[in-house]
């Protein structure tokens, strides 16, 4: 037995942790149990490991308990002077009697909640940065943590998969799948997001939705507050407001400008995917909308996240290039079937050795007679390419050196989508012939 990674909320198996890291964890927790002094080499592992499991968002279960049982949960964190393990709050399961980890909670529970108002990264964060300040005391100071959950709802759901989104014929379709991904993340104890979060903005405006909220905060646990989610398709964002240009599109006033993304001051433009955090007001007798983040996504039928109009205008008709990859008659015949392809927008940073990047797409072929195990699957990454000056340049090489890890390196220009010599349509064609040959050589 050993230790398993496993992804944060969804309990997803990453990877069994390697001996010796588990060493350095065991022996670090074991020194602190007994008191005794740490060992400087372990110390440095097992700072090492907690900090790549926070960064990757990942949990572990400890391995106390007989084969068969559920594990307990043991949390990676960052602590003011150190890194440190702990275990969930409120855990269902303990661990064994003899489990150097059953001890210490961490503390903080608010962190171990998808509750934006009160989530402990940024009470931290600030509270190093300035003792007096708390997160909310600032318009839209606590937006970052909305756009983080946005994020992990929609990888939950799996929308940023165009594989998940080709599921879907409508907003509607996969506001719902949205809403079932939501199960995995609790707002408070035994409060899933899923209770609180309306996707319907008939629902909100008719207050049938305040009402249902209401409800729930009449029976809530002590802590964190009571909240909710507002979560729909917006084609305009100003200032306060989602769709107050867009009528019948669910207009909402928010409390705090709304926070989007920005690309050198210059907002990208819509449809966007918004997440907006409820809270109740001042004076108990409402909900109010604190804070909004506005992801853009491609189009209401293809809600992958984007970071620039390049990006939208390319990921619309790199639909078309799986589309091709699959139908392409040569690779058909000489593989003997057909290829399954995977376009992957991924939502944060990937860590490779040397460092991290974040890939615009990723493009994973799989062999028709697929061995399951990745041996049969062959990676490509897709970057959008914007600006045309040495420093942008320089810089991308820079991260490209690093996205080569992940699988070979592809550039659409961006710039000359509109051009006759070098339009989108002929970029994507090329691009197809250049993975079908690279295909071909790799496999027959
Ligand atoms: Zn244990």
């Amino acid at each position: 037995m050993a230790l398993e990674v496993i992804r944060a909320f969804s309990r997803e198996h990453v990877r069994w942790l390697e001996s010796l890291e588990e060493y350095a964890l065991r022996k670090v927790k074991d020194a602190r149990v007994r008191r005794r002094k740490e060992d400087p080499a372990a110390r440095k592992l097992h700072d090492a490991v907690i900090r790549a499991l926070c960064d990757a968002d990942c949990w572990m279960l400890c391995d106390c308990l007989p084969d068969g049982l559920e594990q307990p949960v043991i949390v990676p964190g960052r602590g003011r002077r150190s890194m440190r393990l702990g275990n969930l709050p409120d855990a269902s399961v303990p661990h064994a009697g003899n489990c150097v980890f059953r001890l210490q909670h961490l503390q903080g529970a608010s962190r171990f909640f998808f509750n934006p108002l009160s989530h402990e990264r940024d009470v931290e964060a600030s509270a190093e940065r300035d003792l007096e300040h708390k997160p909310w005391s600032g318009p839209g100071r606590s937006v970052p943590v909305v756009a983080y959950m946005l994020k992990c709802f929609i990888r939950e759901a799996r929308l940023h998969t165009l594989a998940g989104v080709e599921r879907f014929p409508s907003p509607e379709d996969w506001l719902a799948e949205l809403r079932r991904a939501a199960v995995a993340f609790p707002v408070a104890p035994g409060v899933p997001a899923s209770e609180v979060l309306c996707t319907a903005p008939a629902s909100w405006h008719s207050g049938e939705f305040r009402e249902r909220l209401d409800e729930r905060a009449r029976h809530w646990p002590k802590d964190p507050p009571p909240c909710g989610y507002l979560c729909w398709v917006a084609h305009d964002v100003e200032g306060h407001d989602i769709n107050g240009r867009t009528g019948g599109a669910g207009h909402v006033r928010v409390t705090s400008p709304v926070v989007s993304r920005e690309i050198h001051t210059n907002r990208v433009e819509g449809p966007y995917l918004f997440l907006g955090a409820l809270a109740q007001s001042a004076d108990m007798h409402g909900w109010e909308c604190r804070m909004a983040y506005a992801e853009p996504i491609a189009a209401p039928e293809l809600p992958i996240p984007v970071d620039s109009d390049y990006e939208r205008q390319a990921l619309l008709s790199l639909a078309r290039l799986v589309e091709d990859l699959r139908r392409g008659k040569e690779l058909q015949e000489a593989l003997g079937g057909v290829v399954r392809v995977e376009l992957e927008r991924p939502l944060f940073p990937i860590r490779v050795r040397d460092g991290r990047c974040h890939p615009d797409v990723l493009l994973t072929v799989s062999h028709p007679d697929g061995s399951f195990d990745g041996s049969d699957k062959v990676r490509y990454v897709i970057e959008v390419m914007g600006m045309g000056n040495a420093e942008y340049e320089k810089k991308k090489e820079e991260t490209h050196r690093l996205m080569k890890r992940i699988g070979r390196v592809i550039r659409l220009e961006g710039r000359q989508f509109g051009s006759a010599h070098n339009g989108l349509e002929r970029q994507r064609d090329r691009i197809a012939r250049q993975i079908s040959k690279d295909l071909l050589w790799r496999w027959t």
